[in-house]
């Protein structure tokens, strides 16, 4: 079966730059009309504007996932331009770095606010568009978790650990109460992916080596192969897959 996206609009939040570009650009180079959202304007319009290079169609919306009023704007921006929308990821994320003994209750406020209270925002937002307007069509939502705090605790990062966990118990909600409007809701957990978000760490040999011993497969994951697991679940190919927790990771968890 071909992973196509013709006719679909997809928002992808978050995707001025690593995985979500990838995700943004791969649904793109697959047909869909991509609103790629990030908080940094220059980023998402960097990358509206590679893929419209490439012959896709996209555009760029700023706001920040963790607003509610700019998640309206996000949201009805993508169906001012092209009228409908079928698919969201939810992508956006931050990773503070503290030990929990130092941490700020404002740095793990703003954890929480981005990774899941945005998570919880455009979900809901977009699935009452889905709910209303796609009785045919249904659509589709995949989050992107992580292993830290789901499957492992990541050191000196308590609140992501707490935010990605909390995802996926969200996620399994949503999947059960959307699925009556035909709306699949599915959860990708990435093991180490190569992007700006863990630069610092691959700067730093011991924690290279460190993966190296721990992942199987010995190697960090391309963005693109997160990018082809949510093609994958935005296809018709998934049909039968809601509330399902899909683990990315070179074999690091294996579970
Ligand atoms: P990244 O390189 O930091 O890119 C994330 C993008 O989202 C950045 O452009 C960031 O802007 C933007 N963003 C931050 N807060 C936002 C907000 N409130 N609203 C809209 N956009 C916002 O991260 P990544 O490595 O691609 O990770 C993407 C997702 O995958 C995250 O949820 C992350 O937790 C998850 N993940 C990544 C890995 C990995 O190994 N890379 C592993 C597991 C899970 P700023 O830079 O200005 O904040």
């Amino acid at each position: 079966m071909e992973l196509r996206l013709e006719n679909k609009v997809a928002i992808v939040t978050g995707a001025g730059q690593g995985l979500g570009e990838a995700i943004a650009k791969k649904l793109a180079a697959a047909g869909a009309r991509v609103a790629v959202n990030d908080i940094n304007p220059d980023r998402a319009e960097r990358v509206a504007g590679e893929i419209r290079a490439s012959g896709g169609e996209a555009i760029a919306v700023v706001a920040d996932v963790s607003n509610k009023f700019q998640c309206v704007g996000l949201v009805e921006t993508t169906r001012a331009q092209w009228g409908q929308l079928d698919i969201l990821v939810n992508n956006a994320g931050i990773e503070p770095v503290s030990s929990i003994l130092k941490m700020d209750e404002w740095e793990w406020q703003r954890c929480i606010d981005v990774n899941l209270k945005g998570v919880f925002l455009m979900s809901q937002l977009c699935g009452r568009v889905m709910a209303e307007e796609n009785k045919e069509r249904g659509g589709v939502i995949v989050n992107i978790s992580s292993i830290a705090g789901v499957e492992i605790p990541l050191m000196h990062r308590a609140a992501y650990c707490a935010s990605k966990a909390g995802m996926v118990g969200f996620a399994r909600e949503c999947a059960r109460e959307f699925a009556q409007y035909g709306i699949r809701v599915n959860t990708i957990v990435p093991g180490v992916f190569i992007t700006p978000m863990t630069e610092k760490a691959r700067q730093n040999p011991e924690m290279m080596a460190k993966w190296m011993r721990e992942i199987p497969m010995e190697r960090l994951g391309e963005p693109e192969e997160v990018a082809n697991v949510v093609l994958f679940l935005c296809s018709e190919a998934s049909s039968y897959m809601t509330g399902s927790t899909v683990t990315v990771d070179g074999g690091k968890v294996m579970r």
